[in-house]
């Protein structure tokens, strides 16, 4: 298994999972002519894609699925909640419920609730069926709950949210209400919040940590790389941006 992003950050998301024949894309907040120029150097033609799996409705990660779904004929994947949110209707739309996992190729997917201002959020544990491998994706999460904790301990690999630095987000140029939206329990994950949540959760197993969502107004890369690499328990991480992402990443 492996993975990739096009764009991380409150600008736009998506994210590639892929084992063999199966391409799963993950949220797609960027036009159809940026993902397109963002997908060409992954060398994957868009109607190769088997699913896009939607977290939540927020533009940043649902601007460009309608579009992209409707023109390749790709089908959506996304919870109840979500998809009223993003009125897909005429789509092919499949509904994912938080807990009951879905197969696709030799890759299962766990959908896994998180506190967040959506309808119906999710976020997703990737498991490779062939060899047991998990790869979990959490990100837009407002505090880090005990399901949580317990559904993403024990991975291999883990693309966690690092979207603020608190000092810089009080300090910064977001009008009050952002910010108390940002930093509420159904907001987003501080960078304290983050390496407690790496301190709570079982990281024998994790070779890879990619740090992602992190905002370019109340937080810098140098910052998250520097926190957490303080760690002794957890690998040095990729740090993904919001203009390249990362490139794949074998799991
Ligand atoms: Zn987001
Ligand atoms: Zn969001």
């Amino acid at each position: 298994m492996r993975i990739a992003s096009l764009g991380s950050g409150s600008r736009g998301n998506a994210t590639l999972v892929q084992h063999r024949d199966t391409t799963l894309l993950i949220d797609n907040g960027f036009s159809l002519r940026k993902f397109m120029q963002r997908l060409d150097r992954f060398e994957i033609e868009p109607d190769s894609i088997d699913a896009v799996l939607l977290t939540h409705e927020h533009g940043d990660h649902s601007g460009g699925v309608a579009r992209l779904c409707a023109n390749y004929s790709i089908p959506l994947w996304t919870a109840v909640g979500t998809a009223r949110a993003v009125l897909i209707a005429g789509f092919d739309y499949h509904r994912l419920v938080a807990g009951q996992a879905i197969t696709f190729g030799q890759i299962e997917v766990l959908p896994v609730t998180v506190p967040h201002d959506a309808n119906e959020p999710l976020q997703f544990i990737f498991h490779q069926i062939d060899n047991g491998k998990r790869l979990g994706i959490l990100t837009d999460t407002g505090h880090v709950t005990r399901h949580i904790v317990d559904a993403f301990s024990c991975l291999d690999a883990l693309l966690l949210e690092f979207n603020y630095d608190a000092e810089m987000l009080t300090s910064g140029p977001y009008p009050e209400s952002l910010k108390q939206r940002v930093g509420g329990s159904h907001g987003h994950l501080s960078n304290q919040q983050s390496l407690e949540f790496l301190r709570r959760i079982d990281t024998s197993s994790l070779s890879c940590l990619i740090a992602a969502h992190i905002s370019e107004k109340n937080n810098t890369t140098a910052i998250v790389d520097s926190l957490i690499r303080q760690l002794d328990e957890v690998p040095a991480p990729v740090v993904a941006d919001q203009e390249i992402g990362f490139d794949w990443i074998s799991i």
